[in-house]
C-alpha cells in the first residue's frame, strides 16, 4: 500500500497540469496512468489550436508535458484503477497492482472507448487496437479491418490507408453514399454489419460478422475499433450527470470532500486540451 497527499487518476494533459500545480506546492503528489502518459493527445496528428504552437503533433506535445514532469520529480505510477473509496477523510484506490491512499483525488480518467463488447480485449496487444495514429505502423503492408458505427471509423481507415495494404470498414449502419463516393482503391466500406467476433491464436487472423443476417468471415492482420468514447465513471461513487460526466464546481471540487474531477471526464461545454490543463490547474492549485 502507497500512501500520498494527493493521487491524480490519469496522465492526460489534464492530469500532468495538476501534478504541476500540486508538486510545485511541495505536495508528496503521484500520477496513476494505466496506459501511457500523454492519453488522448497521443492520438492527434495535428494540433492548431494549443496557444504557443501554431501546429504542433500530439506525441511531441505529449513529450513537452512529461519532460516537465520528469523534471519536477513527480511519481509516475503504471497501473489501472479498479475500484475506489472516496469517503472521508482518506480515500483508497485500488489498482491492478497495488492499493493507494491519499488524503484528496483528481480524478483526470478523460473519456473511454466505446468496446464493441465481444472477445476483442483478448487481443489487444496482438491485433486489436483502439489508435489508428498510436499503431498503424505495427501493420504496414498488411491488411486490416475497422468496426465503425455510422462512420465513427471512417478518419481511422483514412490514416491506415497510408500505411497498411488493405483497409476494410465494417459499419453498422448504413455507408452505401460514403462506399460510392469512395475514391481511395485500399479502403472497402462495408454497410450493415456487426462483428460476432475477432478470430486467432496468439494474434489476430481474421474477424467474424454478420451481414444481412448472415455470418462471414475477413482474413485480416489487425483489428482496429473505432467506436466513439463514452465518461466511464462506474467506480466512483459520485455526483454525475445522465451521461456519466462527474458535476464539480468551479474550482473542480465533486460532491465529495478532497475529490476533483478535471478534463473530459467532467461535465462542461468545451473538451479540449487547453481547458483540461485550466481545469487541472485550479485542481492542483487546491487538492
Ligand atoms: C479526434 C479528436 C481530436 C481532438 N482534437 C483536438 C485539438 O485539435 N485541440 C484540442 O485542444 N483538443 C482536441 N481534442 C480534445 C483533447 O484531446 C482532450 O480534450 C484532452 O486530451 C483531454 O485530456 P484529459 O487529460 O481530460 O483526458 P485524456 O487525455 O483522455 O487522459 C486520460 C488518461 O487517464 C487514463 N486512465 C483512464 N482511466 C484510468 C484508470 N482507471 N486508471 C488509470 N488511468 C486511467 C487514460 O489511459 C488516459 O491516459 C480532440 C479529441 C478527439 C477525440
Amino acid at each position: 500500500m502507497k500512501t500520498f497527499d494527493c493521487v491524480i487518476i490519469g496522465g492526460g494533459v489534464g492530469g500532468m497540469s495538476a501534478a504541476v500545480y500540486a508538486k510545485r506546492r511541495n505536495k508528496n503528489v503521484a500520477i496513476i496512468e494505466k496506459f501511457s502518459l500523454g492519453g488522448e493527445v497521443l492520438e492527434l496528428q495535428k494540433i492548431h489550436n494549443f496557444p504557443s504552437q501554431a501546429e504542433i503533433d500530439g506525441i511531441t506535445l505529449a513529450q513537452l508535458f512529461s519532460k516537465q514532469i520528469d523534471a519536477l520529480g513527480v511519481e509516475v505510477i503504471y497501473d489501472e484503477i479498479t475500484s475506489t473509496k472516496l469517503g472521508e477523510p482518506d480515500k483508497t484506490l485500488v489498482g491492478k497492482k497495488d492499493t493507494y491512499v491519499a488524503k484528496s483525488v483528481i480524478i483526470a480518467c478523460g473519456m473511454s472507448y466505446i468496446e464493441a463488447g465481444v472477445n476483442e480485449n483478448d487481443f489487444l496487444g496482438k491485433g486489436v487496437s483502439y489508435c489508428a495514429v498510436c499503431d498503424a505502423n505495427f501493420f504496414k503492408n498488411k491488411p486490416v479491418c475497422v468496426i465503425s458505427k455510422d462512420g465513427s471509423g471512417l478518419k481511422a481507415a483514412n490514416v491506415l490507408a497510408e500505411v497498411c495494404s488493405e483497409v476494410t470498414v465494417l459499419d453498422e449502419g448504413d455507408l452505401q453514399l460514403f462506399a460510392k463516393a469512395n475514391t481511395n482503391k485500399k479502403i472497402k466500406i462495408y454497410s450493415q454489419t456487426k462483428l460476432v467476433k475477432v478470430r486467432g491464436n496468439e494474434k489476430v487472423d481474421g474477424v467474424e460478422y454478420t451481414q444481412n443476417g448472415k455470418i462471414k468471415t475477413l482474413e485480416c492482420d489487425g483489428v482496429f475499433i473505432s467506436l466513439g468514447r463514452k465518461a466511464k465513471t462506474d467506480i466512483f461513487d459520485i455526483k454525475k450527470d445522465e451521461q456519466g460526466f462527474i458535476i464539480t464546481d468551479e474550482n473542480m471540487r465533486t460532491s465529495r470532500y478532497g475529490v476533483f474531477a478535471v478534463g473530459d471526464i467532467r461535465k462542461k461545454n468545451l473538451r479540449q486540451i487547453v481547458t483540461a490543463c485550466s481545469d487541472g490547474a485550479i485542481a492542483g492549485q487546491l487538492c
